[in-house]
């Protein structure tokens, strides 16, 4: 495996890979890798191609200098995670690779990026959409490969891509959990046992929902107001927003059709975390209500 900082190096090599035939498959991370991107490197690695993982805290995606500092970076355990999955290339780039001189550019997806997490979090998807286009010039992939886990993430870089012609496929990979429901996530190590336990809420809360809608609910006020209730009589579970939006728009649905993302942010003590449920393609189920 391969570990590079220079960009030109991550071109040269890939240039090297293309000339082999090798399609190049790109998973880009902030480290701290866990069950759920090594999803996404075993989605690429299946499809065969040349995998590149890019591993870049992202200063300009974070709202808070303190979260920013705090974000665990352990680059040694992450390559090893790489090496074992059978990572071709690690793009493990400083700062200064990445910004030389201050970010002026950016790549903004207006409207999607203010709802939801947005709200909250003003600015952080023109950081996301500016880091990933720029990845994206850098490795030149033919698919990338984003978690379900970011829903509203994977929907506007799905949006930016198209808007502006980038030949590259973003493929949406399935939310892991651990084996008691919590989403996997990089902050998740800041839950205390207690706070652990309180969060479990949360994907109760949406796997109920999810429930509800396979039985049949097509009520997506009802199912919002199911889910803030839930998390509401949760101890310790502050809700930012619950959502139930079209996947692909976002656009606040009334009624549930053929596609539905019910997602959900809440704060665990000073821990933030998302979690959401995706359903596709009830049409084609069947469904009553
Ligand atoms: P991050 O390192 O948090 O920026 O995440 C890098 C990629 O991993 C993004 O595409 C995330 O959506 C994805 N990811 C993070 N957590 C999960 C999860 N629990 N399940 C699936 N994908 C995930």
């Amino acid at each position: 495996m391969m570990v590079v900082e220079r960009i030109r190096e991550v071109r040269q090599r890939v240039r090297e890979a293309r000339t082999q035939g090798r399609r190049i498959g790109f998973v880009p991370t902030m480290g701290a890798l866990h069950a759920g991107h090594v999803s996404l490197i075993r989605a690429a690695r299946a499809d065969g191609g040349f995998v590149v993982v890019s591993i870049f805290v992202n200063p300009a995606q974070f709202d808070d200098g303190r979260d920013l500092e705090a974000y665990p970076r352990p680059l040694e355990d992450d390559l090893e995670v790489c090496t074992r999955e059978g990572v071709d290339l690690v793009f493990a780039p400083k700062r200064e690779e990445m910004c030389p001189d201050g970010p002026k550019t950016t790549v903004r997806v207006p409207g999607m990026s203010e709802t939801m997490c947005g709200a909250f979090r003003p600015g952080h998807f023109d950081g996301v959409c500016t880091v990933v286009a720029k990845l994206f010039a850098i490795v030149q992939p033919d698919v990338a490969y984003f978690g379900e886990k970011d829903a509203q993430q994977l929907a506007i870089v799905r949006r930016m891509a198209a808007d502006l012609n980038l030949p590259v496929e973003v493929r949406g990979c399935p939310l892991i959990r651990d084996t008691d429901g919590l989403a996997t996530s990089s902050r998740n190590v800041y839950l205390s046992d207690q706070d652990r336990r309180r969060a479990l809420a949360l994907s109760r809360a949406l796997l109920e929902a999810r429930d509800a809608v396979v039985g049949g609910e097509r009520d997506a006020g009802k199912l919002a107001d199911a889910v803030r209730r839930q998390l509401a009589d949760a101890e310790g579970v502050e809700t930012e927003y619950v959502a139930v939006v079209d996947p692909d728009t976002l656009d606040d649905l009334e009624c549930v059709a053929e596609n539905v993302l019910v997602a959900a942010a809440v704060r665990v003590g000073t821990t933030r975390l998302i979690d959401n449920v995706l359903l596709r393609d009830l049409g084609e189920r069947g469904g009553g209500g």
